[in-house]
């Protein structure tokens, strides 16, 4: 039995921000030893004219579904069996069923195993839901999947899944539930020591499960002289103690959701940790431990006028965050927000992830401060000045990036953001 396993990309084609995809590393351990497993991930390679599996395992996100749809039709043509999973798979089920022969809803550690068993029994079901309860000390990954594949010089280790909030705009929380789960310190220190490369980036949606957990993750890092990139909450950057820790332990960027500068949006969107908290002394916070700045903004909440996303790029600018997001509030199923703006009447499209007629950068609901048109010129205004070389060697200076390495991560990846966001504007999915 031969399976493919297969990352399908956003328009089918390779691109230069592409991040290890850890899915591959943990299916490789869970799958028998006579199978094959073969992994391919459109965004750093193409797929094979004739590709030769009995069946293929498509993983598949919101932004990536009509191509793996795509992808889907042509592979079943070939007598290719289709599994999809992923996230968009566990919040669209039906809809998945439609192009695929079984669909995996939620995590693949319980359920790999069965999909693969049925497969070669010949009995494949439809639906494989998982019970979202996986150990995560007994989940091992295997990173000799990724040899041979020319992604950026970038480790990916994972420490949790889950999040302690439930923003109105995110799926974390419909996806792994209320439960935190965490691996033990040391079995990631163990992962990090079997990770070839010296800047590390966790998969954690928030790295701050919990403090007691945090600190133990950080002691057991800081030994092994990595550098690395993780995702925190706004809380945790009001903790100047901690942020010292992060950043002796090789911590140099911190991906930060400040998301809006107006409390109504905030209120919106359930963001609890940024209410309660003093953006500026955030940033002196982050910023004074020696940590860069990697922020997220999302514009088209309520509150937000067509002038809103410019003030954004100034603030961020201003700040000199080394890198920022400047996205349009995108309505993904398996948010509160989707189903707000549903019943509001809202939504542009019946399913915009689907539809030919959808350009990325495009606004897929009715905001109520300006039009929809606007909202996606004024977002696509933001990137490419916030991008602009001009921007990019303002911000250099304040932005934390000393050190030839820092320098080098800071302008690699400003200038590929630059040259993706220029690529991806204004295309249609999946094509
Ligand atoms: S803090 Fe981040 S990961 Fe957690 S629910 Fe909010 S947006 Fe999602």
């Amino acid at each position: 039995m031969k399976i493919a396993v297969i990352k399908p990309s956003l328009f089918g084609e390779r691109s230069r921000d592409a991040l290890n995809p850890l899915l591959f590393a943990i299916l490789k351990p869970l799958t028998p030893a006579n199978v094959e497993l073969l992994f391919y991930d459109e965004n750093i390679e193409e797929l094979p004219e004739s590709l030769s599996c009995n069946a293929a395992a498509v993983t598949i996100d919101t932004f990536t579904a009509r191509r793996g749809y795509i992808l889907a039709q042509r592979l079943r043509a070939k007598g290719i069996k289709v599994i999809m999973g992923g996230c968009h798979a566990t919040f669209c089920p039906e809809e998945v069923l439609r192009y695929a022969d079984a669909v995996a809803i939620g995590e693949a550690e319980d359920t790999w195993g069965q999909i693969v068993a049925d497969l070669c029994a010949g009995q494949l079901k439809p639906v494989y839901k998982s019970q979202n309860n996986a150990d995560m000390s007994q989940i091992e990954y295997d990173y000799s999947v990724f040899k041979g594949k020319r992604y950026n010089p970038l480790g990916f280790v994972q420490f949790s899944r889950g999040c302690k909030f439930r923003c109105d705009f995110c799926s974390i929380h419909a996806f792994y539930g209320d439960s935190i789960r965490t691996r033990p310190a040391e079995l990631v220190a163990d992962s990090i020591r079997n990770t070839p490369q010296k800047l590390l980036f966790f998969s954690d949606d928030n790295l701050f499960a919990s403090k007691e957990q945090t600190d133990a993750l950080l002691k057991a890092v800081k030994p092994l002289k990595k550098r690395w990139v993780c995702q925190i909450s706004m809380d945790a950057a009001q903790d100047k103690e901690l942020l010292l820790r992060m950043a002796q332990s090789g911590c140099i960027m911190v991906i930060v959701g400040f998301e809006s500068l107006n409390r109504e949006n905030l209120k919106l969107m359930g963001k609890s940790a940024n209410l309660k908290s003093d953006y500026r002394s955030a940033i002196n916070n982050i910023h004074s431990a020696g940590i860069m700045i990697y922020a997220t903004f999302v514009i088209g909440y309520d509150a937000d006028t067509k002038e809103t996303a410019a003030q954004l790029v100034k603030f961020a600018a201003e700040h000199s965050f080394a890198v920022a997001n400047f996205n349009p509030l995108i309505p993904t199923p398996g948010t509160r927000l989707y189903e707000r703006l549903k019943s509001e009447n809202r939504l542009l499209f019946d399913t915009w992830w689907n539809d030919p007629e959808y350009k990325y950068g495009d606004t897929a609901f009715v905001p109520k401060g300006m039009k929809p048109e606007e909202l996606a010129e004024a977002c696509k205004a933001a990137r490419f000045e916030f991008y602009s070389p001009r921007c990019i060697f303002k911000r250099l200076r304040g932005a934390n990036s000393r050190g030839l390495f820092r320098l080098f991560i800071y302008l690699l990846v400003n200038f590929v953001s630059r040259s993706e966001i220029h690529h991806k504007q204004g295309r249609r999915l999946g094509e």
